[in-house]
């Protein structure tokens, strides 16, 4: 039964060159691997290894120089601007480090975002950020706009934007970059808590290895290349730290059912 969990991403002999004047810069050089559904993978690897370019590949914000990229089945790399737009639209959520809100628009305007992008009358998407923002603890800051809260309230609107639309994936760049270790532990605990609650995918790039601990798989990148890949908790395990159900039931009442 759960070694039946299906690929969402693949990467096949993925190259990203870029040039500057007569100089070439391989920042994805020849890279391979695959990412299960509901895994949560970590690009780890120090400042300038390729780990935003990687991402950026895989999130369709950059074009390939070579090789491929399969997502839910679908080569990314093959598709027009407008497709491309619309399958991003429907399936991937992003987090940014520096939260990308917009300044003029209040925590739950923001929020509504990518709601409006995808067409959802304005009662239904009120509720929906709404109820999101709740979920992420900011009940009491729905109108506030984003210099009126802390850099951790901001990436909390910022996850919140990321998951409303409920993506099958959501892309994360350092997320925590800007914030303090208790208020990165709590915004890292608070996106695996809702990617393993709808069974999501997250692919997060980090520098630091206490933050990559938090995924099922780290892959190593160095140069450009994967230097090996980790893996912390196996999915395809029956012992996988996974079924959703069981979660739940331990985080409600801290008592395994
Ligand atoms: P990381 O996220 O691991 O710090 P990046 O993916 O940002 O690494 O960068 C990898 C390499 O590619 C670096 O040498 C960087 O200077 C280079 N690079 C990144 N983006 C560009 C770009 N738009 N143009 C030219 N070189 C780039
Ligand atoms: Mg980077």
């Amino acid at each position: 039964m759960s070694n039946e969990i299906q690929k969402v991403i693949e990467v096949k002999n993925a190259k990203k060159i870029y040039r500057m004047g007569n100089e070439r810069i391989s920042a994805v050089d020849d890279v391979s691997f695959s990412i299960l559904k509901g895994e949560f993978c970590c690009l780890y690897g120090v400042s300038g290894s390729g780990k935003s370019t990687l991402l950026n590949l895989m999130a369709g914000i950059e074009k390939l120089t070579s090789g491929q990229i399969i997502i839910k089945g679908q080569s990314i790399h093959k598709m027009g601007e407008k497709g491309l737009a619309k399958f991003r639209q429907n399936n991937l959520g992003f987090v940014f480090q520096s939260y990308n809100l917009l300044n003029s628009m209040t925590a739950l305007e923001n929020v509504e975002l990518p709601l409006i992008f995808k067409r959802i009358g304005s009662k239904k998407r009120k509720k929906m950020a709404k109820d999101m923002l709740v979920m992420v603890g900011l009940q009491k800051r729905l109108k506030h706009k984003p210099k009126e809260m802390s850099g951790g309230q901001q990436q909390r609107v910022g996850i919140a934007r990321a998951f409303v639309a409920k993506p099958d994936i959501v892309f994360a760049d350092e997320p925590t970059g800007n914030l303090d270790s208790k208020t990165s532990k709590e915004v890292m605990d608070l996106i695996k808590e809702i990617a393993r609650a709808n069974n999501q995918t997250i692919v997060m790039v980090t520098h630091d290895r206490r933050l990559a601990e938090y995924a099922d798989k780290i892959i190593h990148i160095f140069d450009g290349k994967v230097e090996g890949i980790e893996i912390l908790n196996d999915l395809r395990s029956p012992n996988a730290e996974v079924p959703k159900e069981e979660q739940q039931l331990e985080s409600v009442d801290g008592d395994i059912a």
